[in-house]
């Protein structure tokens, strides 16, 4: 089965993990401040600050942003249930905005949901396509609102040459097995905020600051959300290669452009001119005539050896969001589901993987042409 995604660990990834398993540090050593560091170079941004995963940095950022009970959140239902579950746990209602047929909100149809109790955007930018992260950000400064990217699929992505997790007031990242690049769970926040950041420290880690000799102080509510040294160890090594697995994958969806240009069947993301993606997901957007074929479709993909997923079904179709938010339907996202499946799109592939998987994909939508067409 080739994976829609997965991790690619080398010897050297190992070597780096085994190194510190051998130290004397475990965890709260050198490697965590290296990783934050070499993050920072990275994105060029000023602070970072990792953690056990991206659904703890999304608690820890919401938490300690004041997203509180009765706050409105605007945000896009397209994406994992941890983008909002991490606020709705604080009380904030989501606000669903509708998105655009590439699975990114809909930057046009942000200002009329905004309210008196609205507090703040979170954005996704969906498979790593960046979102318009300028425009978004002028609807947030106009109306006082905090602009968050939860950037989990975008590590590495790009507008105009310049990194996303920059572009709005704080961004969130996930070093997940699958994600751009790996620590095996992980996530980072990334801001020019300085305050934030030592806020979301004291909050990674008991909200306590050491004084002298034996004595510290608790000024404030603080958790365990801290990454180990050898997961950080991992993250060092892999965000080396972050941009040859970014480039492997850009290879692979240009390839898949070129097979699948004009098909009449389905079309693809498209990435703008100045835009560039980590390509974490290569969604496959079907036309309206075999929405009712797509779980025929699926199952013939999964069996052929493709392992192929659906991103997402909208969180406002889930039942704990149904009996806590009620009923909600928007059009574009609706259908988006009915009509997405990622095919493989990852750094472990040849190009003689992607032309099975394209070969695979166009003879059993061929198959539907005749029966549904
Ligand atoms: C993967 C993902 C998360 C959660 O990341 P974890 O590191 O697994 O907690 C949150 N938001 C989005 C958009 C994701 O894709």
């Amino acid at each position: 089965m080739i994976p829609y995604s997965t991790q690619f660990i080398e010897q050297d990834d190992i070597d780096a993990v085994i190194k510190v398993l051998k130290s004397p540090y475990l965890t709260q050593g050198e490697n965590v401040k290296k990783l934050e560091e070499e993050i920072c170079r990275y994105l060029e941004i000023k602070n970072a600050i990792v953690f056990n995963s991206a659904t703890s940095a999304l608690f820890a950022l919401y938490n300690s942003l004041g997203i509180k009970k009765d706050d409105e959140v605007i945000t896009t239902p397209i994406t994992f249930a941890a983008t909002s579950n991490m606020f709705v746990t604080l009380g904030a209602k989501p606000v669903w905005c509708d998105i655009k047929n590439d699975g990114n909100i809909n930057e046009k149809l942000i200002e009329e949901l905004i309210t008196p109790k609205t507090k703040a955007i979170v954005a996704v930018d969906f498979g790593g396509k960046p979102v318009e992260h300028i425009k978004i950000k002028e609807i947030a400064r106009k109306y006082n609102l905090l602009y968050i990217d939860d950037a989990s699929h975008a590590f590495g992505s790009e507008i105009d040459g310049q990194k996303i997790g920059t572009f709005a007031e704080v961004s969130v990242f996930s070093f997940h097995a699958i994600k751009p690049f790996t620590t095996g769970e992980g996530g980072c926040i990334v801001s020019d905020n300085d305050e934030l950041i030592e806020k979301l420290r004291l909050f990674r880690s008991h909200g306590m600051v050491k004084e002298k000799l034996w004595s510290s102080d608790m000024i404030q509510m603080g958790y365990n959300f801290r990454l180990t040294e050898f997961q950080a160890a991992l993250g060092l090594s892999q965000i080396k290669k972050v941009d040859r697995f970014i480039n492997k994958r850009n290879e692979i969806a240009n390839y898949y452009d070129e097979r699948f240009e004009n098909n009449k069947l389905f079309y693809t993301q498209k990435i703008e001119k100045n835009q560039k993606s980590s390509r974490h997901l290569y969604p496959i957007i079907l036309t309206h005539a075999l929405y009712d074929a797509k779980e025929d479709i699926f199952a013939k993909l999964q069996k052929k050896g493709l392992g192929v997923q659906v991103h997402y079904k909208p969180i406002y179709q889930n039942s704990f969001y149904k009996k806590n938010f009620g009923r909600t339907n928007l059009n574009t996202a609706d259908e988006f589901y009915k009509s997405e499946i990622s095919i493989p799109c990852h750094q472990k592939m040849s190009l003689s993987d992607a032309k099975f998987v394209a070969d695979t994909f166009l003879d059993i939508l061929k198959e539907h042409e005749r029966h549904y067409l």
